[in-house]
């Protein structure tokens, strides 16, 4: 199903704009009309990271008028595997500014506009405001489902993907331009359980992919905003890179969609942390009173050395993450084993037992079950091998 163009055209194209967009220009379906339209256009994409690095450079690319770039982080050198819009000398800065100057290297004719904080609920419709399209880069649930109910309540389409290791899915989310457009809601009622799905920074990413599915979203927003082709509104594209397989599934609109539906339950804003919670509720209560500093954990080191105490440092990451970087002393047994129940009996009855992982989710989640098992002393290390690097030993990497 087609759609009329999200955008007014612009009333000309200088000389300069003919010469740079011509293989737009000579495109039948886009033409003269097409690209005074991105001309004109509004783009706000949330993320200068995976997703947000081609689809910045592609729409800058494609003319769109001006774009938004809704970043608060800096460059890390783990990001430069995928987010080819920032550089090594980029390394340490903020990624909205890096993004800005890749744009104006790559089209100097577009207006950047740089919100640099991050999206929450008392800034979104602010920043929002003026758009005609929103491309969602973001790597959270709590962000997705605010983007989501905000720009449902804005009446502006957005352009959703989202990635991980080696699956990709992308969807146009539109109930603003088509009544029986489905909302991201209709499609996920409610987030995974907390620690089911690990985020990319957890579980990985191809950096490839993030070009795959940065550019089917930049693909539907140039349909969006020129009104040609049949966008994926009401459809879900889902990309498998191993095998190189694109499926598309229908997506209908749910008519008790808590947002969209015909009796909404969700009528404003919500708490998005509160709803997608960091721990399971079981996590959160075994961490309450069971959860140790590195520094008390490298005084703890010391003292197993010197003898004056005894405990096991179990490491529940993955061992291709161990291989990264570790706590020395640790022994792994990842969060599977937790959960199939064989880590159980690996584990000493007579000593207490340390648990870590990357930032002290996981290791939330098999406290949780070593304490169901009777280890009423276990405890975990908050902030996990993330922290022990930063605060303890910045020779190793981070990751
Ligand atoms: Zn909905």
């Amino acid at each position: 199903m087609s759609y009329p163009a999200l955008v007014e055209p612009a009333d000309e194209l200088t000389i300069d704009e003919v010469r740079r967009y011509s293989r737009h220009l000579i495109i039948p379906d886009v033409g003269m009309s097409g690209q005074k339209r991105l001309k004109n256009a509004k783009v706000l994409v949330i993320g200068a990271g995976g997703l947000g690095s081609p689809a910045l450079l592609y729409l800058a690319a494609a003319g769109v008028g001006t774009l938004g770039i809704v970043e608060f982080d800096e460059v890390d050198e783990s990001n430069l595997q995928r987010q080819v819009i920032h550089g090594q000398s980029d390394v340490g800065r903020p990624k909205a500014v890096s993004a800005q100057e890749s744009i104006a290297e790559v089209n100097p004719l577009v207006n950047v506009v740089v919100h640099s904080e991050r999206l929450e609920n008392d800034n979104v419709y602010d920043i929002f405001d003026g758009y005609d399209l929103i491309v969602d880069g973001t790597d959270n649930f709590a962000t997705r489902y605010l983007v989501n109910d905000a720009a449902y309540f804005k009446g502006i389409p957005y352009v959703w993907g989202s990635i991980y290791r080696f699956d990709g899915q992308a969807s146009v989310f539109a109930p603003s331009m088509d009544d029986d457009a489905p909302c991201y809601r209709c499609l996920y009622p409610e987030p995974p359980p907390p620690g089911m799905v690990p985020s990319c920074a957890e579980g990985g990413v191809l950096g490839v992919l993030c070009a795959s599915i940065g550019s089917i979203q930049v693909n539907e927003a140039i349909k969006l905003l020129t009104g040609i082709g049949d966008p994926l509104v009401g459809k879900l594209m889902i990309y498998d890179a191993l095998e190189m397989e694109y499926r598309k599934l229908k997506v209908r609109k749910d008519p008790s969609c808590a947002l969209c539906g015909e009796n909404p339950t969700v009528t404003e804003l919500i708490d998005y942390e509160y709803f997608c919670g960091a721990v399971s509720d079981e996590a959160a209560e075994a961490a309450a009173d069971a959860t140790i500093s590195v520094t008390t954990l490298e005084h703890m080191l010391k003292e197993r050395e010197e003898g004056s105490r005894d405990f096991v440092l179990v490491d529940v990451r993955e061992p291709n993450e161990a291989e990264i970087n570790h706590i020395p002393g640790a022994v792994l047994i990842p969060k599977g084993d937790f959960l199939n129940g064989s880590a159980l009996e690996k584990l000493p009855s007579d000593k207490q037992v340390v648990m870590h992982c990357k930032t002290g989710v996981r290791s939330a989640e098999t406290l949780a079950i070593v304490k169901g098992a009777g280890y009423s002393d276990a405890v975990h290390v908050g902030g996990g091998v993330s922290a022990w690097v930063n605060q303890i030993d910045p020779s190793q990497p981070s990751y």
